[in-house]
């Protein structure tokens, strides 16, 4: 499967960091995998323009469930595919823990997500605490039957797993770690999509660097990276990139 690695810048950038865009920009041509930047919403506008004529996508962070209405400061999913922005990243950790995002918002966003035709990348994983306690697999089961919409396919569906207590930390779960969430979510997304849930993108998440892209992508069931700190530098992030054959 011909591998994706998304960048989340998270609440960083400014309109001078639009260098970076055309860097990577740059990068997109002879690379051998799916490029997708998630900057924050102020950039995704001028980012599209920049990466027009290329193959670099631009994506959002999250968005709201609603088409539109009295909801003061969000965003919707029409809003993002009317601005040229193709996936959005739903359910990351740092929105679970600190906005209170449950499973139930989650689903409704990733509804609205497929309802103006994005791309959903559902971020699935588990604490430090629930891994301690033996659950990671518990705990990632429930978050993805929960959190995966009905009518979700290959086309418009990624699982990003994403140990909460690997981002942005420099921890990163050892190899047979990784491939046993992914192998479970694979077995997942087949007991639900069927056949094609065997062709939906599983990306690794947390503290992914230049440096053990290559280790991480070699596992299986690993078909890219969700990328946070290392994306914000187009140089380390097209360490990443060419890690991806
Ligand atoms: C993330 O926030 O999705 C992430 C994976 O962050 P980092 O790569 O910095 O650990």
């Amino acid at each position: 499967m011909r591998k994706l690695i998304a960048g989340n810048w998270k609440m960083n950038g400014l309109i001078s960091s639009q260098a970076e865009i055309q860097a990577l920009k740059g990068l997109t041509g002879s690379a051998t995998c799916d490029i997708v930047v998630c900057p924050p919403f102020t950039l995704i506008d001028r980012a599209v323009e920049r990466a027009k004529d290329s193959k670099l996508v631009i994506g959002a962070q999250d968005c709201h469930a609603q088409r539109s209405g009295a909801h003061t400061g969000e965003i919707s999913a029409e809003m993002l595919a009317d601005i040229g922005a193709r996936y959005v990243i739903l359910g990351h950790s740092e929105r679970r823990v600190s906005y209170g995002e449950d499973d139930e918002i989650v689903l409704a966003k990733a509804v609205a997500a497929h309802r103006a035709g994005l791309i959903a990348i559902v971020c699935v994983g588990e604490t430090r605490h629930e891994r301690d306690e033996g659950r990671a697999i518990e705990v990632v089961g429930e978050q993805l039957r929960e959190s995966v919409p009905e009518g979700a396919t290959s086309a418009n569906l990624v699982i990003a797993y994403e140990p909460v207590w690997a981002i942005g930390t420099g921890l990163v779960p050892t190899n047979e770690q990784i491939e046993e969430v992914h192998a479970a979510i694979r077995q997942m997304l087949e007991e639900r999509l069927g056949r094609d849930g065997n062709s939906v993108r599983i990306l690794y998440g947390g503290s992914v660097k230049a440096s053990n892209a290559a280790v991480i992508f070699g596992l299986r069931n690993v078909d890219g990276a969700l990328v946070g700190g290392a994306s914000l530098k187009a140089s380390e992030f097209a360490g990443i990139i060419s890690a991806a054959v």
